[in-house]
């Protein structure tokens, strides 16, 4: 092939490109692949280790993750797993933490134990840890600064020797490091390269110009985060979507109070996950809580710039007005807006977030922890325009002819693998390739897992024994007084409003 001929060319050397890059390296017959970066590294955007939470996000302990969508994320959390076994990274790019979804007070612990019902053939391996447990394990959610035992009812769900955490730039390093030990292959990385336009050549392929120069590749797959979408939009692609940046910060405590991750349960009228504390491995795993949820007017947090490319990938309309109306309409997502644009304003966002996060930690002081400057990234979010929706999830443009535009909001390092093998698998057919799909399951995916009936049905016993306590301390403590003749109509169904929660 030519000087700056490519069969594939990747735009973003993020986690997204360096996955894609590796698997076609590795396991198809693609011989020419070149990823071209605007900045001067690898994963310096949302990929760095201090922009997001270097969580295995495999849907565990994620009360924000129906069934349906942990079936899919177990799969792809395992390659990332499997990729750093197979390579030897444990404890410098993988690591293990305990960690636990935390339910506090009565509805909450009812919830997680119903969870874990429904999870614990998926996650046999999940645990069940009432206070006495989490007093051993994890003794900073049971006492409050006086050292006395928060007085609500806990529980905790959740796994201890897993592997649970990644530093997932030093993981896209490693990709294109080994991508590029292929033998036979050439890939090519391309630094401070911005792709400014890219054009459909008159034969199979496309030109992509960056300011310097320009490439020709038969196929593109634009994994740039939000600029994905602006990208496609100059290419006249995607436009009945929007991107809505929704920036993360954290706040950093100044030693390791939490001994593993530990995670809220998920307010099901908010569309953000819910907050949570983490060890972090860059900060000598002191604990690390957030992320906050505040609508940024740039595409990348902490670089200079990006401000008009927001309003271009917005394309405000009569489409996003209404999306944004419906969202400050409810009042719940309202307030937590609003709170959340406190979370950044100096001295008053730690006297704030204090409250929130006391909720994980109860002795949590003010003078433990600080907003954590420089910490923190974007998730690039999708307005559906003709359903004049805010989506949640992924966003994979596929134009048919040979381009491919993904978006990629959080948990996108944790499938970076998987979103990879789904553009594999299309490239090698377009392109007329092959994929050795059988190395490639042996390597990185996780044979099915088989249920261990014994412990499951042990746990399921225990969790019957929390109820029980539960319900017998209710009916001694908060048996109601109701002197007087109730209203009929009322009191024919009175706790009807607590039960539909
Ligand atoms: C606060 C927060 C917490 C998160 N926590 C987690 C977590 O715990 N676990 C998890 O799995 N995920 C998490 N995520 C999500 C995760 O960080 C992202 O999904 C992931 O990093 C996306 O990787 P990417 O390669 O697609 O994008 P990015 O890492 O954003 O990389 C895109 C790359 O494209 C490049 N680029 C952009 N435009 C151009 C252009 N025109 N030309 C050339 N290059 C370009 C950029 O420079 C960048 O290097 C979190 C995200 C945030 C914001």
């Amino acid at each position: 092939m030519g000087k700056n001929q490519y069969e594939v060319l990747i735009i973003g050397g993020g986690i997204s490109g360096a996955a894609l890059a590796y698997e076609l390296a590795r396991y198809t017959d693609i011989k020419n692949i070149a990823i071209v970066e605007k900045y001067e590294g690898i994963g310096t955007l949302n990929t760095k280790g201090t922009s997001n939470s270097q969580t295995i996000h495999a849907g565990d302990i994620e009360t924000n993750y129906t069934l349906e969508k942990a079936l899919i994320t177990k799969r792809t959390a395992k390659m990332v797993e499997k990729y750093c076994l197979m390579h030897g990274y444990q404890n410098k790019i993988i690591f293990s933490h305990q960690k636990m979804a935390l339910g506090v007070g009565s509805d909450e612990v009812e919830f997680l134990l119903h969870r874990y019902e429904e999870f614990s053939e998926l996650f046999p391996y999940l645990e069940v840890w009432d206070k006495e447990k989490l007093k051993e394990i994890e003794p900073k959610v049971v006492f409050d600064e006086n050292g006395n035992e928060r007085i609500e009812d806990i529980v905790g769900i959740g796994a201890r020797g897993e592997w649970t955490t990644v530093d997932f730039k030093k993981m896209a390093e490693s990709l294109v490091e080994n991508a590029k030990k292929e033998p036979n292959k050439t890939v090519d990385l391309f630094l401070n390269s911005e792709v400014v336009k890219i054009k459909k050549t008159r034969e199979r392929g496309y030109a992509v110009y960056t300011k310097k120069e320009i490439f020709y590749a038969d196929f593109v797959v634009v994994n740039a985060g939000a600029h994905s979408l602006l990208l496609a939009h100059k290419m006249g692609y995607g436009l009945d979507y929007a991107c809505l940046p929704i920036a993360g910060s954290f706040y950093m405590t100044n030693q390791k109070i939490l001994n593993g991750k530990v995670y809220m349960i998920q307010n099901p009228k908010l569309p953000f996950a819910a907050l949570h504390g983490d060890p972090d491995i860059l900060a000598n795993g002191n604990t690390r809580f957030g992320p906050t949820a505040l609508v940024l007017p740039k595409l990348e947090r902490y670089k200079s710039g990006t401000y008009l490319d927001f309003w271009k990938t917005l394309r405000f309309d009569k489409d996003v007005y209404e999306a944004m109306k419906k969202l400050f309409k409810e009042k719940d997502i309202r307030n937590y807006i609003f709170k959340n644009f406190l979370f950044e304003v100096p001295f008053l966002n730690k006297k704030l977030f204090l409250k929130d996060a006391r909720k994980i930690v109860p002795s949590l002081k003010e003078s433990e922890f600080d907003y954590a400057p420089g910490f923190g990234g974007v998730r690039p979010q999708v307005i559906n325009k003709k359903e004049q929706k805010l989506m949640l999830g992924e966003a994979s443009i596929n134009t048919g002819e040979g381009i491919i535009f993904n978006l990629t909001p959080s948990p996108g390092a944790t499938s970076c693998l998987g979103n990879a093998e789904r553009d594999l698998k299309y490239i090698v057919k377009y392109l007329g390739k092959n994929f050795d799909e059988e190395k490639f399951k042996e390597e990185l995916i996780e044979a099915e897992t088989c249920t261990l009936k014994e412990p499951i049905e042990r746990q399921k016993k225990f969790v019957n024994k929390i109820r029980e306590s539960i319900h017998a301390h209710d009916n001694e403590y908060y048996q109601n007084i109701e002197i007087g003749k109730p209203e009929e109509s009322f009191w024919q169904n009175p706790f009807s409003l607590l039960k539909k929660r």
